[in-house]
């Protein structure tokens, strides 16, 4: 498809990361559409339940939104499994993947991620990925460090009373988070 000018494709992982985010975006003059591809939200009920409050954002903020079909979770632990201390690494480039072709498809001119605004993601990895996927897609990947503005995010969902998760998202983080491991 013939790439539309300053288009960003954002994959999405919940709708508080995604508040400040697109409109960070769109403030620097990019036509913004959201994608939500998340296999790492364990279990199914979870994912649901991000989903819904995304969807109730993206109609909120006159978002575009591709939800991706499939849920796609066996993928997830096919890269996963046997690389457990890798596996925020596999995690993001399953995503990541996913949004740079997507954009590729669509004639978006680069993508970026949600990711980008938590302070509690491995921040430089995700720069790394972004990067890499870039050179491999050829689809541009667009940077920005907004960790200072991950409060004001949610502060911008509080009044949408939206679900809000408790852990990052796969089976390892919801232990660790609620056996108090690493
Ligand atoms: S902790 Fe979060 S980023 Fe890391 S693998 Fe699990 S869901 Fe993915």
């Amino acid at each position: 498809m013939p790439v539309t000018s300053k288009s960003v494709l954002v994959h999405c992982c919940c709708a508080h990361c995604a508040a400040y985010t697109v409109g960070h975006w769109r403030e620097q003059g990019y036509e913004v559409s959201a994608l939500w591809y998340n296999p790492n939200i364990h279990p199914y009920l979870e994912h649901q339940s991000r989903l819904e409050a995304m969807q109730s954002f993206a109609r909120e903020a006159d978002l575009p939104l591709q939800v991706a079909v499939g849920y796609d979770m066996i993928e997830y632990f096919r890269r996963v499994v046997g690389h457990e201390d890798e596996r925020c690494r596999h995690c993001f480039r399953l995503r990541l993947e996913k949004t740079a072709e997507a954009a590729y498809a669509g004639g978006v001119s680069a993508f970026t991620t949600t990711l980008l605004i938590s302070p509690h993601q491995k921040h430089e990895l995700i720069g790394e990925i972004g990067a890499e996927l870039a050179r491999e897609k050829g689809v541009e990947f667009l940077y920005a460090d907004l960790r200072k503005r991950y409060s004001d995010s949610r502060h911008q969902t509080k009044p949408m009373n939206l679900y809000r998760q408790q852990y990052c998202g796969c089976v390892y983080s919801e232990w660790e988070r609620y056996a108090g491991v690493k």
